[in-house]
């Protein structure tokens, strides 16, 4: 694991201290079908926000869900007037779920956090200890992903080291949404204009005065994961197509490279006939540089086709979200 920042009593000298005395903490909960863990989700939330000794508010954004989350949020809102349900039209991912939120959230420290407890509300008083001491952005560093598959690991990684070497703004290996932001990284957040919303990109994108803290990532504890692998497949090329340009550029440098091995290949092949006279067989080698140079230019495209079809995505515009229903939010 990569070595986490470390952090002292000084620092909040260097830095600047901070007091939580009459600040207000925002969670934004982005939630797809977690109707089973929702209970013991705000049973954790509580207890966290009683010892923290902050005013709370808490923003669910229901992100389409078909299991009756919606109709569990609406009542809770009802009860609780710090708990504050959005409700998209339809299910328009986590990423979406997560603006939607940030949008509304006033508090001046904003922690999204995922809604199966796999983030553990109990580490938002460490990052809140961080904010007094001075720092914007406190992001939890999983020190452990064995509730992970292996599959989900590798492919994980494999992203982190094709991303981190390609992006100008790396993101810190092993780190999700799950972090404490202060109220001027969400107004600078909120000033980035694309729609393509990688938010892991973006959090890191933003810089600020960053520190990590590790934690062990748990199970999930009930309910199923939203995720299927093409979708994390499409995640990950948005990651990569929208905080670097290499996969771009790079076809100008494999291009030179097969023009001047064709153009060796044909000298040698010159200087041969001229010297042995003519050679009938080559089918196969003539086959192999044919099939070669068309799935170059294949991937190529497809390349090309990422980027267009982003950059079209941007151009139209629509709006990354719409919201059909507000519950607690009467200002
Ligand atoms: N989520 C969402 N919309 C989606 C998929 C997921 O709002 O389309 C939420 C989900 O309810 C949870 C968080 O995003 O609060 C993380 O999702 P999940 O636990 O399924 O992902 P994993 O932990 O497996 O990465
Ligand atoms: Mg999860």
């Amino acid at each position: 694991m990569k070595a986490v920042e470390t952090h002292s009593q000084t620092d909040a000298v260097k830095l600047g201290a901070r007091s939580r005395v009459r600040r207000t903490l925002s969670l934004i909960i982005p939630m797809h079908n977690e109707a089973p863990v929702l209970a013991s989700l705000f049973e954790r939330l509580d207890a966290v926000i009683s010892e923290l000794g902050v005013a709370a508010e808490i923003i669910c954004i229901d992100d389409g869900s078909r299991d009756g989350t919606l109709e569990l949020l609406r009542a809770r809102a009802l009860a609780d007037p710090r708990i504050r349900v959005i409700a998209l039209s339809r299910n328009f991912g986590k990423e979406a779920a997560l603006t939607a939120g940030i949008d509304v959230a006033t508090g001046d420290m904003v922690v999204p956090i995922d809604a199966d407890l796999q983030d553990p509300p109990e580490l938002i008083g460490e990052f809140v200890g961080l904010w007094e001491q001075g720092y914007d952005v406190v992001y939890g560093v999983r020190a452990d992903r064995r509730s992970d598959t292996w599959l989900k690991q590798m492919t994980a990684g494999v992203f982190y080291g094709v991303f981190n070497s390609m992006s100008a703004s790396p993101i810190p290996p092993s780190t999700g949404d799950f972090r404490l932001m202060d109220r001027q990284v969400v107004e600078a957040l909120k000033r980035l204009p694309e729609r393509n919303r990688f938010m892991k990109g973006l959090f890191a994108w933003v810089g600020f005065r960053q520190v990590g803290v590790a934690y062990t990532r748990p199970a999930r504890v009930a309910g199923e994961t939203s995720w299927r692998y093409f979708q994390l497949w499409r995640f990950a090329l948005d990651g990569i197509t929208s905080f670097s340009t290499a996969p771009l550029r790079v076809w100008t440098i494999v291009g030179l490279a097969a023009a001047a091995v064709a153009m060796t290949a044909a000298l040698a092949l010159i200087i041969r006939v001229l010297v042995v006279g003519r050679d009938v067989p080559g089918y196969a080698s003539l086959m192999v540089v044919v099939l070669f140079g068309f799935a170059v230019q294949m991937i190529a495209f497809g390349i090309l086709g990422e980027y267009i079809g982003r950059l079209y995505e941007e151009v139209k515009g629509r709006p990354l979200y719409l919201v059909r229903e507000r519950v607690g939010f009467e200002t």
